[in-house]
């Protein structure tokens, strides 16, 4: 359970006090961490961790001085599991900041809007380009491209370094171990999600209890389990997809946008998601407000499960302006659709998800 004793919000209390709960608060968020990231286990939902994680932002944001260089918010979440052999990505992989209510994605539009037009002025007159994508609850991967043959398949891990599960994703059909067509970069980082499809993963479920195994809590932790299988037989019995999301390092691309880049991963051969859209406001028939409207509403009735919206500036020369924290893009956020407590018929339990 997420200890709900640790709230040291009062500016008041005394220093040596406070530096123990702020500890305490720090060892909670990893734990949980390392039973969601290495285990694949999770004690608690995401829900109840993500709110443990922003206590945690908001006692560093009363008291800066006691903030320390290795506090879980400064660094990526993962952990690299000693089972695999470590890899490091040629380019950091980040995560994303969340964005809690509408209010927090009105405040973080406004300041990305300001921040750009202050970069590059007029822009905001002539309209940004965001592109909108669901948030797919799956496991992030980078795969490695040289002269289009997939030779390296990594999970985030810490950002700079993640676990080698190369010959696992060689068993995931989505996943072109050779790029089709031509004009594809010498080398290229490719990330994406991992996802186990809503409909698999039901049926995965049933399965297991049948076999009298313990069920996977939700899909996102049936996929992560069944990537890192040590052996990658047992993930090639296991139904996982992935869509692409993005790019790391690459020689080379004649893309200028992140949706230019999906079109050409497209033609290669790569799986890119279907949920995408292109707008230009936060309001309006077209705007990002209505795209998360939109896909709350249908949220169980995709392919896979979700658990936000991801935004993104789309202009690469943009991206690289606006730059990354030690943790997050600057061009991009995620907004987190508030957790909704369901009745599974399969564990007969109420959860939280
Ligand atoms: P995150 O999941 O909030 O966001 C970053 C990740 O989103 C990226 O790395 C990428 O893999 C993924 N993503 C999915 N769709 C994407 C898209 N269209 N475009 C770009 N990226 C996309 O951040 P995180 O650091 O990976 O994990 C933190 C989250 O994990 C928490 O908010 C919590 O929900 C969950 N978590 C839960 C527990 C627990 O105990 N229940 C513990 C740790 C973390």
């Amino acid at each position: 359970q997420v200890d709900s004793a640790v709230q040291p919000e009062a500016a008041d209390i005394p220093a040596e006090s406070l530096r123990e709960q702020y500890e305490h608060l720090q060892d909670e968020v990893r734990r949980h961490r390392t039973a969601y990231y290495q285990n694949d286990a999770p004690e608690v939902s995401d829900a109840e961790y993500d709110a443990l994680y922003r206590r945690l932002e908001d006692v560093e944001a009363l008291h800066p001085e006691i903030v320390s260089n290795d506090s879980p918010t400064q660094e990526v979440g993962g952990e690299v599991s000693t089972a695999f052999a470590p890899v490091t990505h040629l380019a950091r992989m980040y995560s994303l900041d969340d964005l809690f209510s509408i209010e927090e994605l009105r405040a973080w539009y406004e300041k990305t809007s300001a921040s750009i037009e202050a970069i590059a002025p007029g822009t905001a007159e002539q309209g940004i380009r965001w592109l909108v994508e669901v948030k797919i609850d799956g496991l992030a991967v980078n795969l490695l491209y040289r002269d289009g043959r997939l030779v390296r398949a990594a999970t985030r891990g810490d950002g700079t370094t993640g676990e080698d599960v190369t010959h696992n994703v060689m068993t995931i059909q989505d996943i072109p171990q050779q790029l089709s067509g031509s004009g594809w970069p010498a080398e290229m980082e490719v990330r994406g999600e991992i996802f186990m499809p809503s409909a698999h993963f039901r049926a995965f479920n049933e399965q297991r209890v049948e076999e009298g195994l313990a069920p996977f809590a939700n899909p996102r932790n049936s996929a992560a389990g069944s990537l890192r299988q040590k052996d990658p037989e047992e993930t090639a019995k296991r139904p996982l997809s992935m869509f692409v999301h993005g790019l790391g390092a690459h020689t080379g691309l004649s893309a200028e946008s992140q949706h230019e880049t999906y079109q050409l991963l497209a033609e290669w051969g790569l799986p890119t998601s279907p949920y995408t859209r292109i707008v230009d406001s936060l309001e309006g028939s077209e705007g990002i407000l209505q795209f998360i409207e939109d896909n709350g509403a249908q949220r169980h009735g995709l392919v896979h499960e979700i658990d936000g919206i991801v935004i993104k500036v789309d202009s690469f020369a943009l991206q690289r302006a606006l730059g990354h924290t030690s943790r997050v893009p600057r061009w991009s956020a995620a907004y987190k659709y508030p957790p909704e407590e369901v009745h599974t018929r399969l564990l007969d339990i109420r959860v939280n998800v």
